[in-house]
């Protein structure tokens, strides 16, 4: 089936959250939006005065039907784009917003595999929409995430994911600080913690992989290590190395 081609739509600020110090939730009101499934993403269009346009890609939060578009957006200190959106942009402010784009790294509730998914930093927010859609859904699926962040303070979204703990149970690890009292010392993600966090290859889980490229590459080649075929595990990239 063809589907209908993607637009741009006018998105304006309706709402802004600050998830951490460094990281803002901003939902646009999106007339004409057609609704997302979890996982795709838009491209966000500013323009200035002088007419210079820069584009960046964003993942959506949000998930269903509704013309409420939430993105969460973390800032680079060194990035044109995202120190604007997460300091400046403004509630009654627009910006240009194209999609919803992406059909491959995609949860629907009619998978019927285990699911496992792996967030690198602000690669839990696609990870975040399908968790989403899985209460939406009142889906039996079994769900897990495991969530790797510097420090318990990078956490974005951790009250919700919390609050979901009894149907997507989340493993948390920290590579620069843990919390206090915690037993696992701070590091990247080993082999052994990949082994003992995610579900095994037995299971024939869907595994969903997001954040920094580099994060994204080691885990997948971690995943087919561990005897996982490589087309039940999808990737996302955010960037950087
Ligand atoms: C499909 C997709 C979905 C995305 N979803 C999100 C999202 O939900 N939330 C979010 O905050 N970002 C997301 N990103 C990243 C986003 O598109 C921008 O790259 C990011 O906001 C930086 O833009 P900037 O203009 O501030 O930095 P730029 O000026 O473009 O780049 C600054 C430098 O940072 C590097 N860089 C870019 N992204 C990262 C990263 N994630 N980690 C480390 N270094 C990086 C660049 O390679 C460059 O060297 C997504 C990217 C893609 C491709």
């Amino acid at each position: 089936m063809r589907r209908p081609p993607v637009g741009w739509f006018t998105g304006s600020l309706v709402r802004a959250t600050s998830l951490t110090d460094s990281a803002r939730s901003l939902t646009f009101s999106v007339p004409g939006w057609p609704g997302n499934l979890a996982g795709q993403h838009v491209d966000l269009r500013l323009t200035a005065s002088d007419g210079y346009q820069a584009t960046r890609s964003y993942s959506i939060a949000s998930v269903g039907p509704d013309t409420d578009v939430e993105l969460a957006v973390e800032r680079l200190p060194d990035g044109e784009v995202s120190p604007f959106l997460v300091d400046d942009l403004e509630v009654g402010d627009s910006v240009e917003l194209r999609g919803p784009l992406g059909g491959w790294f995609v949860w629907r509730p009619e998978h019927p595999e285990p699911v496992q998914l792996i967030a690198g930093g602000s690669g839990v927010v696609p990870l975040l929409a399908m968790t989403r859609a899985h209460t939406d859904a009142r889906s039996t699926v079994p769900m897990q995430l495991l969530y790797s962040l510097r420090t318990p303070e990078d956490a974005l979204y951790r009250d919700e994911l919390q609050q979901r703990s009894s149907t997507t149970p989340t493993t948390w690890h920290y590579t620069r600080t843990v919390p206090p009292g915690w037993t696992r010392a701070a590091g990247r993600l080993t082999p052994d913690d990949l082994r003992s966090a995610t579900l095994p290859p037995e299971r024939g889980p869907l595994t969903f992989v997001c954040g920094p490229t580099g994060f994204v590459e080691t885990v997948a080649r971690g995943l087919i290590d561990l005897g996982h075929q490589p087309d039940s595990i999808r990737t996302e990239r955010f960037g950087g190395i």
